[in-house]
């Protein structure tokens, strides 16, 4: 049987960061340099990220942006009808773009753009960045989303499930972890960066599935870059 594939191509998800741009992003700052220009780039790609993931979130929730008029400067939310069959058709009143929930529902499938048990970390982060006047602090907003965690949402609300970079950045959830735990902090690393490193590393601990290689020597930095 032939799919309805009809709205899908107007939905645009937005990627993941690149290893390879936090990775200098770290390095830079490690020798106490502020590249402003990369800090902006990737700042505001975990900023279009954390947006999808959000509009997601709220579609599931019921109400779906349209994609057309968003396109148009325009925000239009469209109620998800109370059937939540894959049928079930959504028709934005304003421009006409329509879709059925299966179809939409598969544009963001298998993407890491769930927002899981992390939905406060994606919102305080497009609040802290749109806020972040300075390098500075746009470095700190990213530094602070990027060691984030999914905490149980069934269960325990204090037990981490999984770190939130693997829906910001490149790779495989274990990769991306290692890519994390690897990550160059010089001297000059700010206190606050590298406090939070320490943090990370000791909430990763409380994972019971996740393990990590012992702390030293923090080589091997190139595992898994693309
Ligand atoms: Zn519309």
């Amino acid at each position: 049987m032939a799919e309805d594939t009809t709205g899908q191509d107007e939905i645009r998800w937005a990627p993941r960061v690149p290893k390879r741009k936090i990775r200098r992003l770290y390095e830079w700052e490690s020798k106490g340099i502020l590249d402003e220009e990369l800090i902006e780039d990737v700042g505001f790609t975990l900023l279009l990220r954390c947006q999808s993931i959000l509009t997601i979130r709220d579609a599931r929730e019921g109400r779906i942006k349209c994609p057309r008029c968003e396109r148009q400067g325009e925000t239009t939310i469209v109620p998800r009808p109370d059937d939540h069959g894959p049928d079930a058709r959504i028709e934005c009143a304003t421009c006409g773009w329509a879709i059925t929930w299966g179809a939409y529902h598969k544009t963001y499938q298998h993407k890491q753009l769930h927002s899981g048990g992390a939905v406060a970390a994606f919102e305080t982060y497009v609040k802290a960045f749109d806020r972040a006047r300075t390098p500075k602090a746009k470095i700190l907003a990213i530094d602070r989303l990027i060691h984030e965690f999914h905490y149980s949402l069934s269960t325990d609300p204090d037990q981490p499930t999984r770190p939130a970079a693997v829906n910001l950045i490149e790779g495989k959830l274990t990769d991306v972890a290692r890519f994390l735990d690897a990550l160059t902090y010089g001297e000059a690393a700010t206190a606050e960066l590298e406090s939070r490193r320490r943090e990370w590393r000791d909430t990763v601990d409380r994972i019971p599935w996740m393990v990590l290689p012992a702390r030293e020597p923090a080589d091997g930095a190139d595992d898994g870059e693309r």
